[in-house]
């Protein structure tokens, strides 16, 4: 449990440290995104608004270009001026013209002509979309209105603009709501004498719509507001015509958007921010459109003469994109951002932790091997231990045996030789099995001694200047005895003065070991010692023309007790460790080692390498 527990939170390691870096830069390039499909949102929405107000401010100016064209058309149409000059005859005729125009424009609520004292003499109402010629007995006088007395003092093409109003009769607006802008232009006769003026009641309404189609797939409100703040078209039905009512008269976007207002009226476009939402606005200046746009005649289109100034007759286009649509847009697209965050969050999570598993797994493995290999590691070295402890205790073991053999072999060496007495034939016989069995034994026991101390490291090297002829004159007198008795020719051949640095006992030992196992499997001809410098190292070779090894036995001649049957039978002596034992001190002790190469019934070579320098205590 609490091995699953560690994994996890290694995964979970191994997770985060994926999910996190990448979650984060994924994240952030969702946010870019983000931000900049909302910019662009925002954008687009800024200019779909600029556009608006832009199309309902030519749809204002090819309106009034309409109206002023028909007015300057009819201020000069020819029967207008026949009936100037002869009432009585052309009136009936102008005003049947007047009435087929009237049915055939549609946008003219009245078409009157005035005189210059300002009694109407024409007068045709549209009424339920038919033209209504006002009797005579009807026409009243208007001497006193405003629109008379601010277009009488024209100029010949000029034109006056009533402001857009609704239309009041009998001193009540009428019902239903009739907007109206009056135009109004002097009329002069062939003589050109000032005879009165022409009025034309435009139906606003026409106005409206059109101002309204443009924004027919509306986002947000449009308004229309006159020059003192008072909305025409407003964002609600209930809002418009401020001006016209006593209990309305502040109703005007000062009053409702104060901040937006200061904006709106400070200049003539623009666009900005509030709480509310998102204000673009355009300034209209009818007049100067009219003017603008008519044909030749710089001042074709001027206003009034008390406002002369064109620029003081204006009105504000403004459209209103709430502040709710926006935040709509916006977390629409939010929305969908998140729910790819989502995704890509889950995806990654999903990724990651998998990513962890199989890291977790390769982990797992490699830490599984690690551990083994420590497991094996340390039981290598508790096995070297023991083995060291059992050769030890062998050395230890047979040291102290040694003690004992060596009073068998002293006192049966003193018994043979008659000190105790005189012995007989069969006692002398038996002793001397004795005192040789012991004398093997003693053998056998040095040579464990040997081994085993070589094996529990505890044996010393001490390397000291010698030459090697020397040694192998040492060794050759201690076989001497056994080689005159077998008679057997020698042959030495070592160069004088091979110097070495080792430890002599050892190496002595070795040459010993070989040499009396040549004389031992020898029988007649002769051994051949020799030795010669290879490199860094020094081989002695003793060369015998014994008996020989078979092939298969070569190889496992340098085992523990490795005697060959056929030898052992035929000749006595030899423990089987002496070859064992000469390879360990030629590899451990003496820095080189030993090989062999035989021929059955022809003789044996056996090498033997030592360095020719030892370095110091090696162990
Ligand atoms: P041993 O004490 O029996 O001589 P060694 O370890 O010295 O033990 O030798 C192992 C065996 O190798 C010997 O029993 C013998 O059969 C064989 N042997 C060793 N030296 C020679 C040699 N020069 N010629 C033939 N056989 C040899």
């Amino acid at each position: 449990m609490k091995e699953s527990t560690s994994t996890f939170r290694y995964k979970l390691k191994i997770a985060l440290t994926v999910f996190l870096p990448l979650a984060f830069i994924m994240n952030s390039v969702l946010w870019m995104f983000y931000y900049q499909e909302s910019t662009t949102k925002y954008n687009s929405i800024e200019t779909h608004a600029v556009n608006t107000i832009n199309m309902q401010s030519l749809k204002i100016g090819s309106n009034f270009k309409l109206i002023a064209s028909d007015l300057i058309f009819f201020s000069s149409y020819n029967q207008l001026m026949d009936m100037l000059d002869d009432s009585e005859v052309h009136k009936s005729r102008l005003t049947k013209d007047l009435a087929l125009f009237s049915r055939g424009s549609k946008i003219y609520d009245q078409i009157r002509i005035l005189d210059v004292a300002g009694m109407e003499i024409v007068r045709i109402n549209y009424s339920g979309d038919l033209p209504v010629v006002t009797p005579e007995n009807q026409l009243q006088f208007k001497g006193g209105r405003y629109y008379f007395r601010d277009t009488i003092p024209l100029a010949k093409g000029e034109i006056f603009l009533s402001p857009f109003d609704l239309n009041i009769e009998h001193g009540k607006v009428e019902q239903p709501l009739k907007p109206m802008i009056r135009f109004g232009t002097p009329i002069f006769d062939r003589k050109g004498d000032k005879r009165g003026i022409a009025i034309f009641n435009y139906l606003g309404a026409n106005l409206i719509q059109d101002i309204k189609g443009v924004v027919s797939n509306l986002i947000g409100f449009s308004m229309l507001l006159n020059s003192s703040g008072y909305w025409i078209i407003g964002r609600d039905a209930t809002d418009e015509w401020g001006f016209m009512y006593d209990d309305k008269k502040d109703r005007t976007m000062r009053n409702v958007y104060p901040d937006a207002w200061k904006k709106i009226s400070a200049s003539d476009t623009g666009q900005f921010y509030t709480a509310k939402g998102l204000f673009t606005f355009i300034t209209v200046y009818p007049s100067l459109e009219n003017r603008k746009s008519s044909a030749g005649s710089g001042k074709a289109f001027a206003t009034n003469a008390k406002k002369d100034n064109a620029r003081g007759y204006y009105w504000k286009i403004v459209s209103l994109i709430p502040e709710d649509y926006f935040s709509e847009e916006i977390y629409r697209i939010l929305r969908k951002y998140l729910y790819l965050s989502a995704m890509l969050i889950a995806l990654l999570g999903f990724g990651s932790w998998f990513w962890a598993s199989v890291k977790s797994k390769q982990n797992t493995a490699r830490y599984e091997l690690a551990e083994l290999t420590d497991r094996l590691r340390k039981s290598n070295i508790k096995l070297k231990e023991l083995d060291r402890l059992k050769s030890m205790f062998v050395a230890s073991m047979s040291h102290e045996l040694r003690t004992p053999l060596n009073s068998i072999i002293g006192f049966t060496g003193v018994i043979l030789q008659g000190m105790s007495g005189d012995l007989n034939e069969r006692q002398k016989d038996q002793l001397g099995r004795v005192n040789g069995a012991s004398h093997h034994l003693l053998d056998l026991i040095n040579d464990v001694i040997d081994i085993s101390k070589i094996e529990a490291e505890r044996t010393d090297v001490f390397p000291v200047d010698l030459v090697m002829d020397e040694v192998i004159e040492e060794a050759i007198g201690a076989v001497q005895i056994q080689l005159e008795a077998k008679g057997l020719d020698l042959t030495v051949d070592v160069p004088k003065g091979l110097n070495l640095m080792t430890d002599r006992k050892r190496l002595l030992q070795c040459i010993l070991n070989l040499l009396s196992n040549a004389v031992k499997y020898t029988d007649e001809g002769e051994i051949r010692i020799t030795a010669r410098s290879i490199g860094s190292e020094v081989e002695v070779a003793v060369t015998d023309s014994g008996i020989g090894i078979p092939e298969p036995a070569l190889e496992k001649l340098f085992q523990p007790f490795e005697r060959l049957q056929s030898h052992v039978s035929v000749k006595a002596g030899g423990t089987g460790l002496g070859l064992y034992l000469t390879k360990k001190i030629a590899t451990e002790l003496l820095g080189g080692g030993v090989a062999v190469e035989s021929q059955v019934e022809e003789g044996s070579t056996f090498r033997l390498k030592v360095a020719k320098t030892l370095p110091g205590n090696s162990r």
